[in-house]
Parts: structure tokens; sequence; C-alpha cells
């Protein structure tokens, strides 16, 4: 009885979900007031807000799921202060830390119209138009990269899912038995894969995810620029194969997280073409890159890969999550991925161009429209201003190493891409003293405590041979030649403090 009184009193338009479009209209446009003034003032404001734990997780209470709702004008008023009050700033043009970009403000419209919208990428019969700008931009950003095309691929959310989608194409079309029904324990032959120290978590998780279990990646050592080791991995191959195991995939990774640095990726490529090996590259970093005319010919041969991961939420300044799997032979990504299940109707195939179903080319089932945010930015900067910008991001890290290289207090120790490392060394500390390197180890890493929760800088870090160093990364396109002047002797500032309280007896 209850129910049938509720449903007469149900009208269209009187949902307390909906909203009239005077309505979406007013409130849209409060809150994009208050976005546009957060932009505007984000230079200003500390990058890291310096809140303990305790206070954050205060600031968002510990009251119980409400019983009842609220005016949204309220909760969004709020809400757009919490957070801008009390967020890690990415966007400040002084945040230098992992490799996480600035957003490109038009990427955040993008996204509220791809909200809006609520296309369902899943199946091409459901979003039809947003299919066919997902399968454009895939091919545009084959394209920017000088990835061969036509190619297959899809947005995914980010780079740990582009290079599993790529690693799971890997395993399918390089085990010779029915992996998918039997598993990889059909046949008792053990597969492995091939991946540098350096190589990002995402081969852990893959190699555990794909049922191949951690144990079959082959880690191989990397030289003094932290490039893997061709003529060491041609012998780990080899043995690999004396012994009865199924060698699958090389990993080589294009802009490492921690330097930037690039594997050489013509004689990995030249490798597994010998051995016919799936060569996949980890371009999450620094496959933008490859769009400079002035791209080292190692980076360019990432176009001879069998699949590629990128991250148009780093480099190209999407905002968070775009991810993209490109696979040189669309096949292989359908062949990994597809079942068709009774409950989805299918066109039959004479009758029309059924178009793509994104839902076979990978995990996800329903998927939201990620491809908007990142098709708009190729066609508001086009080629030209991505690759400007790129320049720019390269040329503000070089300048970086220049001023770190010319200042007393510290020592350069990498540069790459648009990625610096370097380390604070206090005046009077001899390198030749024992216990020196310890303590320059403890001194940096209290320094990047300090540095991060000033606010005034970010930069994260990098553990290169042994030795403890701060790290810059410039995926910013805030970030101007006056704040990369400014970084060392803020950092210094800091680290003469500290150094003044820490420095033992024995290093004075
Ligand atoms: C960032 C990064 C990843 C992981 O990407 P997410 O977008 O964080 O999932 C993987 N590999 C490399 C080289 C990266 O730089």
């Amino acid at each position: 009885m209850r129910g049938r009184l509720e449903l007469e009193e149900r009208h269209r338009g009187e949902s307390p979900v909906d909203m009239s479009g005077a309505e979406f209209r007013r409130l849209g446009h409060l809150l994009v007031d208050r976005i546009g003034e957060f932009f505007d003032s984000l230079p200003e404001r500390r990058i890291a807000p310096g809140d303990p734990p305790k206070s954050v997780r205060e600031r968002v209470g510990f009251a119980g799921l409400p019983q009842r709702g609220a005016s949204a004008d309220a909760l969004l008023e709020e809400t757009a202060q919490l957070l801008f009050d009390h967020s890690l700033h990415n966007g400040h043009p002084r945040f230098l830390g992992y490799i996480t970009s600035s957003a490109a403000p038009l990427g955040a419209l993008a996204d509220l119209l791809a909200s809006a919208l609520n296309a369902n990428l899943g199946k091409w019969d459901l979003a039809p138009i947003a299919c066919e700008i997902e399968s454009q931009t895939v091919q545009w950003l084959a394209e920017l990269i000088g990835y061969p095309t036509p190619c297959g691929g899809l947005m995914v959310s980010g780079g740990n899912m582009a290079n599993l989608h790529g690693f799971m194409a890997a395993r399918k079309a390089k085990i010779p038995w029915d992996v998918r029904t039997t598993g990889v324990c059909g046949k008792a032959q053990p597969s492995t894969v091939y991946a540098s120290h350096e190589t990002h978590t995402w081969i852990e998780k893959a190699a555990d995810t794909s049922g191949l279990g951690t144990q079959a990646i082959r880690w191989i050592a990397s030289d003094d620029q932290l490039r893997v080791d061709v003529d060491a991995l041609a012998r780990q191959i080899a043995q690999d194969r004396a012994a009865g195991y199924l060698p699958l995939l090389v990993v080589g990774t294009a802009g490492n997280v921690s330097t930037g640095a690039v594997d050489p990726l013509v004689e990995l490529a030249d490798l597994c073409e010998a051995e016919n090996l799936w060569f996949h590259v980890d371009g999450a970093y620094g496959a933008p890159a490859a769009a400079l005319p002035e791209a080292s010919a190692e980076l360019r041969a990432l176009e001879r890969a069998d699949s590629v991961a990128l991250d148009p939420h780093k480099w190209l300044y999407s905002p968070l999550e775009a991810g993209c799997t490109l696979v040189r032979d669309a096949a292989t990504l359908e062949d990994a991925f597809s079942f068709q299940p009774a409950y989805y109707h299918f066109a039959d195939a004479a009758a029309k161009d059924p178009g793509l179903n994104y839902y076979e080319l990978g995990y996800q089932n329903s998927r939201r429209f990620r491809a908007l945010k990142v098709w708009l930015g190729l066609r508001h900067l086009g080629r030209e201003g991505y690759t400007r910008l790129i320049r720019e991001d390269i040329a503000l890290a070089e300048r970086l190493y220049e001023r770190i290289a010319a200042h007393a207090e510290f020592e350069a120790l990498t540069q790459h891409l648009s990625i610096t490392t370097f380390r604070y060394v206090p005046d009077g500390v001899s390198r030749e003293v024992a216990g020196a390197e310890a303590y320059l180890n403890q001194l940096n890493r209290t320094l990047l405590d300090e540095v991060q929760r000033s606010g005034e800088f970010f930069v994260s870090n990098a553990i290169l041979d042994g030795r403890y160093a701060l790290r810059s990364c410039i995926v910013n396109f805030r970030t101007s030649a006056g704040d990369v002047d400014a970084m060392p002797e803020v950092i210094a500032r800091k680290g003469r403090a500290l150094d003044a309280r820490l420095r033992p007896e024995e290093l004075r």
C-alpha cells in the first residue's frame, strides 16, 4: 500500500535528485565562479596544507551517514572551500613532485560535459559518437608520439592500467596454448618476462594479476645511467630458454620514474625481433617527448613496440584519470579480452558497421568518456602547442640542473627529460670521512620532509646508487624560469638550518 501511495506522488521533474535547467545553471555558475577564483589564487596558496593527519580527519568529521538530505547550495559551497583550503595543490607552479602534472582547466570543463552526457563507452551502440571520438583520440595520441597508425588501443584510468592491458595482450599473443581457458598452468611450461630494476611497480601487479606470478619477472641490471643492460638481458633470455622457460615479453621504459632515463629502445626492439618476444614500452611519463623533432632515436624507437602505455594525465595535462594503451595489431587486445555474453545484443555485422565495442578490448565494462578531455586538449593545443609545452618543461629542468650545479652547496646528479636529481651537500662535509654518506642520506631525507611540509616547493626523492637524492619533475605548465631560479636557495636555506642541528661531532 505504502509503495503505491509514494508512486502516485512521484511526478516527473520533482525527483529530489533531479534539477531543472535553471537550477543547474544557477548552481553551476556559483561553482564555476569558485573554481575560477581558485585557479587565480593557486600561486599564492601553500602547496601542501601542512595539516597533521589527525586534523585532516577532524575536518571531514566523524558524523555517521546523514539521515536526511541537505541543500545542494550549501554542500557545494562548503565542499569547495574544504577542498581548496586543505588539499595538496599539484597545480601550483612550484609543485614538482612525483610525475603528477598540473591539469588543463579545459579538461575540468570536458569532465563536466562528459558527466552531464554520461555516455557509456562500453559498447558502441550505447555511445556511438563518443566511441568514435575515443577511437580518434587513440589514433591522434599514436600520431603525436610517432607510433604507426592505424593501431589499436583504448583509454584506461592511468599508466598502471595502460601497462597491464599491454601485458595481458602479450600474455595471450605469446603463450602458445589457450591460456584464457586453461590458465597459465595449462601446460607445465612457466613463462618469464623481462624488465630492469628501474621498471615501475606496475610490472609486479601485472605479473601477479595475470597469474604468471612475480617469480616470472627476470629483473635485469641497469648501467650507471639506469638504462637496462641489453647484454645481460640477452644472456638471461638464452639461459631461460635453455632451462625450458617460455619467455614472453620485454619491457622497455621510455622515461623511468626515478631519473627520466630512457632504456636503449633500439637495441631492445632488435632483440625482441630476433627472439620473437613481445616488446612493450612503458611511456607513461616520457612518450609525449617523442613528439619533439629533436627527440633521441632511442625514444623514437617506441614506434617499434608491440604495445605502448601512455598517460595523458601526466605530460598531456589531462585531469586525472586518463591513461591509454596502444597496440600495433588491434586484434591483439580483442583476443586478450573479448567475451560475448548472451545478454548483450550484437547487431548483425552484415547489416551495419558495428563500430568498436570497447568492453571487449579491456577490463572495464561500463566506461566513462575519458577520451573527451584528451581529445579536446589535443584540439585546443594541437601538436604545436604540446610540442612547445614539453620542450619548455625540458628546458626548465635543464636550467634547474645548471643552477644546482652552480650552487656551492648542491651536488647535481642527473638530468633526463624533465627530471633533475640533486642533493644538498653542506660546506665542510668531506665525502672521504667515514659516515659522511650516511649523514648526507639522513640530511637529505629530513630536508625533503622539511621542504614538502613548508608548502613553498614540492619535490620528491630518488635513490641513486645508494644516495638519497631530491628529485624535481617538471610536468607543470604553470612553472616559470623564476620558480626554477628560486628553488636552489629556498632549499639550501632549509638545508643549512638542518645541518646546523643534525651534523654529528665527527663530521664537524
Ligand atoms: C606514472 C607511471 C606509471 C603509473 O602510472 P599511473 O598513472 O600512476 O597509474 C607507470 N610507469 C611509469 C614510467 C610512470 O611514470
